[in-house]
């Protein structure tokens, strides 16, 4: 066996011809514009939206392939991870015939995303300390397993995984492994970017919606083989981001040598809040996090939850999820946010 990405995609996406848009068959900058049935004299609101943007995102590409180390060509953006997730179970997974492979206690939309597409989801729980058992993963494989998702930094763990566990599965999986990368920036852990030279069957997702703070611009990023990216390219929807989204981020881009502080500044409130929070009778654990929120396990959780939204303090309960019992997710927030929040936990009674 060996990773075969022709025989892994679904048979009709190969001869399928992508939809040719005017800004397609036409890119350069200059000219006058009558290809796209566009109105010509402006917008009914402030500022010029009139005409279609980018299909492929190119400025934001060449910046973002600087900062990630990444040629261009590996790099797709989506209307948030989430759209990236939508397409690559489209690409690689028939319905009712294929299966993903998920490891639960994990992000939510994987499983959304295979039960709007029809596709059979497998489960591997994590350990215990949410951590992945290689061997049991890759016992679960067969010849319909076309992807399987490793969240690090987990959500809603917060931990990150084992490097070496992931290798073992990027060696031994002959589909695609997707890393979600969604809070790498709050982690010391290196990306797996690094790793697609070596690795045709990796994709490494990451999103502009935490450590950037652009969540309400909705844009996610994908980064592997130029033959994959091809693929999603293929079957995306035409101008999948917006105009105005795509000036923020390039903007944003430009303001990168700035992530630096915010992320600091995150991670000292986070040590912040865990170090208060244990202190409550009512917290009995905080687990380790390597991102910008915390797990904690709690005596009452979802009375304490309940109790919280009283004060119009929102958390999120996490004690019905596998591996979660008693868990609560807090999102680190400012200090005055978080103050707020320890106020209201203190105040709680059983
Ligand atoms: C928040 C998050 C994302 C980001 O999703 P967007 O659609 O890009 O906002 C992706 N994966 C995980 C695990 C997340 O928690």
């Amino acid at each position: 066996m060996a990773f075969n990405l022709e025989k892994l995609l679904r048979p009709h996406i190969s001869s399928i011809k992508p939809y040719s848009s005017a800004r397609d068959e036409y890119s350069g900058k200059a000219g006058i514009f009558l290809d796209a049935n566009e109105n010509p004299f402006g917008s009914m609101a402030k500022g010029n939206h009139n005409r279609y943007p980018d299909p492929y995102q190119l400025d934001i590409k060449e910046k973002l392939s600087k900062v990630k180390q990444i040629p261009a060509n590996q790099i797709f953006l989506g209307n948030g991870s989430d759209e990236a997730i939508d397409l690559l179970m489209r690409a690689f997974c028939t319905p009712s015939v294929d299966n993903i492979i998920i490891l639960p206690p994990t992000y939510g939309m994987y499983e959304v995303s295979a039960g709007i597409n029809d596709i059979l989801i497998k489960r591997v729980n994590l350990t215990e300390d949410f951590q992945l058992k290689p061997k049991e993963i890759l016992a679960e494989v067969d010849e319909k397993t076309k992807l399987v998702f490793i969240c690090s930094p987990n959500n809603p763990s917060g931990n990150k995984l084992n490097r070496a566990d992931i290798y073992h599965i990027l060696n031994q999986f002959d589909g695609i492994v997707v890393v979600d990368e969604a809070y790498i920036d709050f982690s010391d852990e290196p990306s797996f970017i690094q790793d697609l030279k070596n690795y045709p069957n990796l994709l490494v997702m990451q999103t502009f919606s935490k450590a950037w703070g652009l969540a309400s611009l909705r844009i996610g990023m994908a980064f592997a083989s130029v033959e994959i990216i091809k693929i999603l390219n293929l079957i995306k929807p035409p101008y999948n981001i917006s105009g105005l989204t795509q000036e923020k981020v390039l903007e944003a881009l430009d303001n990168v040598k700035d992530i630096k502080q915010i992320v600091n500044d995150i991670l000292s409130e986070r040590h912040y809040l865990e170090q208060e929070i244990i202190k409550s009778p009512f917290v009995s654990h905080v687990f380790p996090s390597h991102a910008n929120f915390i797990l904690i396990k709690a005596t009452e959780a979802r009375k304490i939850y309940e109790f919280l939204i009283e004060q119009t303090i929102i958390i999120r309960d996490r004690s019905k999820v596998t591996l979660c019992a008693d868990c609560l997710r807090i999102s680190v927030g400012t200090r005055t946010e978080n103050k707020a929040f320890l106020q209201a936990l203190n105040q709680y009674q059983a």
